[in-house]
This record gives C-alpha cells, sequence and structure tokens, in this order.
C-alpha cells in the first residue's frame, strides 16, 4: 500500500536539499514537504516556500530568522518559523511530520539525527560527519527505536540497495568507488600548487564547498570508510576503496560466495534521494539511463594514499575506533574551512588533520558527552595549530 509521506528537509536551501524537493515535488500524492530548514539562507527559502507551502519552516541562524518573520514572502501565508537548535528539534519532535531528510553538512547534523530517531520518524540521511563522530552510539539508537537509517550518499545507497537485507555473515567485503577526485594523477609538486578555484571544481558531482574540497582530498572517501562501517556493521579490513573515474558503478558489495553486486547508474543524486524515500518501494524516475555503447569501457585504479594520505588517516581512526573518528572529522572541517579562506594550502589539509590526531588521548567507548567534548578539543587543536608558530605549510 503507498503511504503519503510528510517531510522534514534539514537543509533545503544546499544541493541535496533542493535535488529533494525536486523529488518530493514529481510525487505529490506521495510526498509533501511538510517543514523546511535553513541555516541562514532565507531568500532560497523564501522561493521554496512560495512554492511548495510547507506548514512549518525553521531558520538555525536566529537573525536570519527575524529578517524573515519580519518579511516572510508573498506567498508565505501562516507558516510558523522556528529558528536555533531548539527550532530543530521541535521540527524532530513534531507529530506532523513523517519522514526526516538531513542534508545538512558538518557536526551540526547529529543532534537532529538522534532527535529524529527518538521520536521514531523515518530518517534519510545525507549527512556522513554524524555517523563517522558517533557511528556506534547513532546505530544503537536506531535499533532501539527500531528506525532504519536510509542513506542518501550515493556509495552508501549504492551498498544498501546490493544488500539488500542480507546478513552481515553473508558479506565478505564492500568496495567503495571513487572519482578520484579533480587531481587524480597530480604528483606531489602540482598538488602543492592547487588553488581553490581549482578544488571546488569537481569532474562529476556538483556539490557543496565542504564536500568538494574533501573530494579533492580523498578525505570524503576516507568519512565514507568511517561511515559504511558503521551503517553496515563491517571490519575496517572489509572496506575497500578502487578508483572508478567515470562514476557509473556507485559501489560494489562481494558476498562470502564470491559473488559481487554492483549499483549503476548516471551519477545523479536524485536517485538515491528518490529510494530513500520511496523505500521499500521504486517509484519511476527521470534520468536517463546508462548508455553502455558510449561509454565503452568502465576503468579501476588503486587510490594513491600517498599523494593522498586522507585514505590512510580514516583507517587508522577506523582501526583505532573511540573518540578517533569524531577528531578526525573535527580537524578536517577545521582545516577545510581554513582552505576554504586561504590560510593554508592544499597539502596542508591532510597534514593537520594527522597532527591533531597524534596528539589525541583517544576514549574507548565513548558516550555522547565524550564524543563532542573530543570534536571540540580536536577543534581547537586544529586552532592552535593553525594560529601557532608550527603553522603548517601556506603551500
Ligand atoms: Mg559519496
Amino acid at each position: 500500500m503507498a503511504t503519503f509521506k510528510r517531510i522534514a528537509v534539514f537543509g533545503s536551501s544546499g544541493s541535496i536539499g533542493c535535488n529533494a524537493l525536486e523529488v518530493i515535488r514529481r510525487y505529490p500524492a506521495r510526498f509533501k514537504a511538510q517543514a523546511l530548514c535553513v541555516n541562514s539562507q532565507i531568500d532560497i527559502l523564501r522561493a521554496q516556500m512560495g512554492a511548495l507551502r510547507p506548514a512549518l519552516v525553521c531558520v538555525t541562524d536566529r537573525s536570519a530568522a527575524r529578517r524573515l518573520r519580519s518579511a516572510p514572502g508573498k506567498k508565505a501565508g501562516s507558516v510558523k518559523v522556528l529558528s536555533g537548535y531548539e527550532g530543530m528539534e521541535a521540527l524532530c519532535a513534531d507529530r506532523s511530520i513523517d519522514h526526516v531528510l538531513i542534508a545538512i553538512s558538518g557536526a551540526a547534523a547529529l543532534s537532529v539525527l538522534l532527535k529524529a530517531i527518538e521520536h521514531g520518524k523515518e530518517v534519510s540521511l545525507a549527512n556522513k560527519e554524524a555517523l563517522v563522530m558517533a557511528g556506534p552510539i547513532i546505530m544503537a539508537a536506531a535499533r532501539r527505536h527500531k528506525v532504519i537509517i536510509r542513506p542518501i550518499d550515493s556509495e552508501q545507497s549504492a551498498i544498501w540497495q546490493c544488500l539488500n537485507g542480507a546478513q552481515d555473515t553473508q558479506v565478505k567485503a564492500v568496495y567503495l568507488t571513487a572519482s578520484g577526485g579533480p587531481f587524480r594523477g597530480w604528483t606531489k609538486k602540482q598538488l602543492s600548487h592547487i588553488t581553490l578555484a581549482q578544488a571546488l571544481k569537481h569532474p562529476r558531482w556538483k556539490m557543496g564547498r565542504k564536500i568538494t574540497v574533501d573530494s579533492a582530498t580523498l578525505m570524503n572517501k576516507g568519512l565514507e570508510i568511517l561511515e559504511a562501517i558503521a551503517l553496515f556493521n563491517l571490519r575496517p579490513e572489509q572496506v575497500r576503496v578502487v578508483v572508478h573515474p567515470q562514476s557509473v558503478i556507485h559501489s560494489m558489495v562481494e558476498f562470502v560466495d564470491g559473488a559481487i553486486m554492483a549499483q549503476l547508474s548516471v551519477p545523479d543524486m536524485r536517485i538515491p534521494i528518490q529510494y530513500a524515500l520511496s523505500y521499500p518501494e521504486r517509484l519511476r524516475g527521470v534520468c536517463p539511463p546508462v548508455d553502455f555503447v558510449d561509454l565503452r569501457a568502465l576503468s579501476f585504479e588503486t587510490p594513491d594514499s600517498e599523494r593522498f594520505p586522507s585514505l590512510l588517516l580514516a583507517y587508522e581512526a577506523a582501526r583505532r575506533g573511540g573518540t578517533l573518528p569524531c577528531v578526525l572529522n573535527a580537524a578536517n572541517e577545521r582545516a577545510v574551512e581554513a582552505f576554504l579562506h586561504e590560510e593554508i594550502g592544499f597539502s596542508a589539509i591532510a597534514e593537520l588533520v594527522a597532527r591533531v590526531m597524534r596528539k589525541h588521548r583517544t576514549v574507548d567507548q565513548p558516550s555522547l558527552n565524550d564524543i563532542l567534548e573530543a570534536d571540540s578539543w580536536a577543534r581547537a587543536a586544529a586552532e592552535k595549530l593553525l594560529s601557532g608558530t608550527v603553522k603548517p605549510s601556506r603551500r
């Protein structure tokens, strides 16, 4: 039986959020954008309110929320405008919401995700930082509240689709595919001269700035290693990364009998978003099929972890566990921000993350509090390195 879902979209002004709204609008008999949440982009939100008529909106930034309340826009009607973290939590608790789609970037998604799970909502998750920070805590809460976390990240969606309910014991390994980013094959010397503009140009996917830089350093794949371990209850050695520049195979699962399942499609985020919303059903899509003859070949390479050390850092964090993955994530967020502000060079991003990780005293089996503490510790430690005399090289 087809069910009607009222959806809260967190991060509706971002790239995933806009794609999600497109999917929602295509199926008015199935989905409604009941609530929209942005950080501060009220101009985009105003346009979305006019087009989608949500019952509730939340603007996390309070001054932006005040501006929206004073000028909600022509067709906004009697929309309730919430603000701050309480506003986000109130959306997760709201009884008119069936499904919470989380497409906000960074660590901020963690509390939203836990609240949504606590309230037994259906959850679609595009954010990977929350699972990297607190994977075991999130998965335990999801089991407790019988919530399936529906991944939107294309690789995790691919693994989820390939697994199709298979038992953990049937899985031998998963292969995360990576496009290799814009600097695949570049020499170390070339990498040291990368500009911000070059790093923000991704060959396959159009995405937000943070994730685009993460794709260029391969830290995005590093975070996905940690994300997959949490989501699918895998051991670090079961997760393998293979560079696949065409981005047609979105990831693969190898079963114990040697059979390998792969999920293929054109690289378009509307496919994993729609599947997360419609699961376990499949609705008709709008993306063109893969033209295999036009493609001619799919190619694969080993990732170069010497030039892109982020992958090694992620495996190190995965093996050590505890608070170390959280520290990797926090240090990386700060390092990417510094790169985006042109305070440090491209190669210094992974360098900074490695140095913060080395300084950290890992807490095993951390509580949520230990995790939040490790998160702020790592940001402070990164800050210190950025401002101190031991500043990472600008290039
Ligand atoms: Mg991905």
